[in-house]
């Protein structure tokens, strides 16, 4: 039970057309995540999609739903709090307290994979994310990645290709595959992983809202570069170690390309991409 008087301003984690994310805290307690829906139509049919399609899943690195509330027209969702806000604002949020380090960011990649992993290849049926992004990573207090907004999740149904009816999600992350012809599989998430992983090495946003498709070539062709002639003169310029940590960065960069492929199928799945960035891998592009 949640008190209304939580539902303020000042206790707002993120806000959009669907209604409004609160921090609140239980009776027992513990500090929780409320996303509260606008009461529309299609606002109460995906609220039953995301509650149907991610009850009972639990994973480290995926946002927990605790449970969900029906009052009135009012749906809202439950979820575990996630301290340190989303990953956009970690990489370039003005009020950002302080900038990731290396090794923060290789584990932030690490994990968003193996929640992906988790997603396409352990569970039954495997659920398709559709929205990779930074805003729907989210942080915990020790920086561990959470995977959330299971808003445009979609369960895989006998590994078929499937055509959306309509193509939701974020024009810089979609794979050419899915922007063209609306088809998708999990690859679809291999490519926006992909983006993700050279906007968290970069610190550079791919998505410019004037010409998105642009800069997303601009960030892969300046990772071609990097990886090709062996420069990190760009990342040094940008305060990232390069001398100890020099190989790292390449390995990381080369498997966000191996995912960026035009070619769904040579795409890599999640669990190779955890095995190419921990080191045990035979998989090259
Ligand atoms: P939408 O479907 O509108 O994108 P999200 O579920 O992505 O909604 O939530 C919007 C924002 O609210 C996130 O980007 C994040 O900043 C914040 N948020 C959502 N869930 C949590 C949570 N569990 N803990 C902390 N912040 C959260
Ligand atoms: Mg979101
Ligand atoms: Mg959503």
């Amino acid at each position: 039970k949640t008190a209304t008087r939580e539902f303020s301003k000042e206790n707002e984690l993120g806000k959009g057309a669907f209604g409004a994310v609160y921090k609140a805290v239980l009776a027992d307690g513990s500090v929780v995540a409320v996303k509260r829906l606008f009461p529309t139509e299609q606002n109460v049919a995906d609220f039953l999609k995301e509650v149907v399609l991610i009850t009972g899943i639990k994973h480290r690195h995926l946002v927990q739903l605790k449970g969900c509330c029906v009052r009135d027209k009012q749906r809202m969702l439950v979820y575990e709090y996630a301290e340190n806000k989303n990953l956009a604002e970690a990489l370039w949020g003005k009020e950002r307290s302080f900038d990731l380090t290396w090794t923060q960011r290789l584990n932030i990649c690490v994990g968003i994979a193996r929640g992906l992993s988790y997603l396409h290849e352990e569970l039954q049926p495997k659920i398709i994310h559709r929205d990779i992004k930074p805003q729907n990573i989210l942080l915990d207090k020790d920086l561990n990645a959470k995977i959330a907004d299971f808003g445009l999740a979609r369960p895989v149904v006998e590994d078929a290709t499937q055509m959306a009816t309509h193509v939701g999600g974020t024009l810089g992350y979609f794979s050419p595959e899915y922007a063209t012809l609306g088809m998708f599989t999990e690859k679809l998430d291999v490519y926006s992983y992909g983006v993700l992983v050279l906007e968290i090495v970069s610190g550079k946003r791919c998505i410019n809202l004037k010409s998105p498709v642009e800069d997303e070539i601009y960030l892969r062709t300046w990772a071609f570069r990097l990886c090709r002639e062996n420069k990190l003169l760009d990342l040094a310029a940008k305060g990232l170690p390069t001398e100890s940590k020099g190989d790292e960065i390449l390995a990381v960069l080369k498997t966000a390309l191996s995912c960026l492929q035009e070619d769904p199928s040579k795409r890599p799945t999640m669990s190779q991409v955890v095995n190419m960035l921990t080191g045990n891998s035979e998989f090259t592009i």
